[in-house]
Parts: structure tokens; sequence; C-alpha cells
């Protein structure tokens, strides 16, 4: 992978944080440290994405947004916004001015690369397949079914929002605060505590019966889905 990523940012210490990230990733990083600079770079440099802070000097992250949604040249690039607690944003705003997604500091550098990945996975696969198998499972999208060898399962939509993700991931491990975030949504049920992963993630193990156990718990950190062994064998 060597997408190019470039990062406008005042600060260098979260720039180096970034850096830090993406680069043994194999990712690309150029960044900028105004609003004026950042505008000429994702003109000259054409990044493969954006990350962008949203309190910048000069032009801010907002307007910055809004410059590179209407060129028709850089509508489309993906923009990964930073917002600081204090500006808190919701994600209406953020849809408004274009933004693909975004994450609150202080952020989790892993979270972010988490998040970069399947941003580019996004644009890169604009079509994304309708049904994702693994094994004898299999998951239609459009319809909302589940199939585990040839016979149907009933999911709850949580639990089958927590299955695409994990399916989506490729094998990554995705921690529960990540999970919580993809299935749960930004606000919605903000008592909702990691806790909830699990007892959803046991219940869809149950329910997926012999290909439960492609699901494996990564010990303190989340959950990942073990698409390469052959399906389990229940015991003789
Ligand atoms: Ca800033």
């Amino acid at each position: 992978m060597d997408s190019k990523i470039l990062i406008v940012e005042d600060e260098q210490s979260v720039v180096n944080l970034l850096r830090k990230g993406l680069e043994p990733e194999g990712f690309q990083v150029i960044a900028a440290y105004n609003g004026q600079a950042g505008l000429r770079a994702v003109t000259e440099a054409r990044p493969d994405l954006l990350i962008l802070d949203l309190t910048l000097p000069g032009l801010d992250g907002f307007e910055l947004c809004r410059r590179i949604r209407k060129q028709p040249e850089t509508a489309r690039l993906p923009i990964l916004v930073l917002s600081g607690r204090a500006e808190e944003v919701d994600k209406v705003v953020m849809l408004e001015l274009g933004a693909d997604d975004y994450v609150t500091k202080p952020f989790s550098p892993k979270e972010l690369v988490a998040r970069v990945k399947t941003l580019l996975r996004r644009v890169s696969t604009p079509a994304l397949p309708q049904v994702l198998r693994v094994g004898t499972l299999e998951v239609d999208l459009d319809r909302y079914t589940v199939h585990v060898a040839g016979q149907p399962t009933s999911l709850t939509a949580k639990e089958f929002e927590l299955l695409k993700a994990l399916l989506e991931a490729r094998e990554r491990t995705l921690n529960r605060a990540f999970l919580l975030e993809q299935v749960w949504q930004y606000g919605e049920e903000l008592e909702i505590e990691t806790r909830t992963v699990d007892v959803h993630i046991r219940s869809l193990r149950k329910k997926l019966g012999s290909e439960g156990a492609r699901i494996i718990t990564v010990r303190n950190v989340g959950y990942r889905l073990d698409a390469t062994s052959p399906p389990v064998n229940p015991a003789p």
C-alpha cells in the first residue's frame, strides 16, 4: 500500500503522532501547517486522502473542506477531520461540510489508521460486493440475510452490523470502542458500555453455530474474524 496521505494540521506534535502511526503501515505522509498551504498541497501533491484539523491559522478547516469539495478535481478526495473537544462537531455538520469521517482529539493513532484504511477501501471499491462469504458463512448485505452452511440464521440489527464490520475488516482486529462507534453510532445510547459489545458478540457466536468460532477474542483489545481456517467441525 503506497497511498499518499496529506495532513493539514498546525500542531507539530499531532503531525508527528500521525506520522508515527501511518508511515509504518506503508503510507506516504506529507504535511501542511496552515490552510493555504493545505489547499495548495491538495491540488499540487494530489493526495489519496486528507486528514484535516479544523482549527488552523488563516484559512480554517471548515473553509478548506468547502473549497476542496467545490473544485471538481478534488471534490471526491476522502477527508477525515480531526476535531478538538472545544469545537466538537456533530455528524450532521460534518456531512454538510463534505467530510467523510471525523475523529475527536485526543485520538488513538491505531484507531485513526484503521479509519484511514476503511476510507481508502471505500473509495477504491465503489461497488462493494453485496454478498460476503467466509467458509460456509454467507452474509447478504442487500437483503440483510445470513446463512450458515445453507441454513438461514436470524440476527438482530446490531448483531448483523457487528458481523458486517468484522467481515469488512478482513481479519484486522477491531477494538471495542471502534465497534461501539461503528455499530451503535455517535450519540446514540450514550450509556452504552464496551461490555455491550461483548454481550452481542457472545450472542452472535452462538447464532453462527459452527462458524461462530471464527470470531476471535483478542485479549484486552477487541475482536477479529478469522477468515483463513477451514470451517470448524463439531467435536466428534
Ligand atoms: Ca489546530
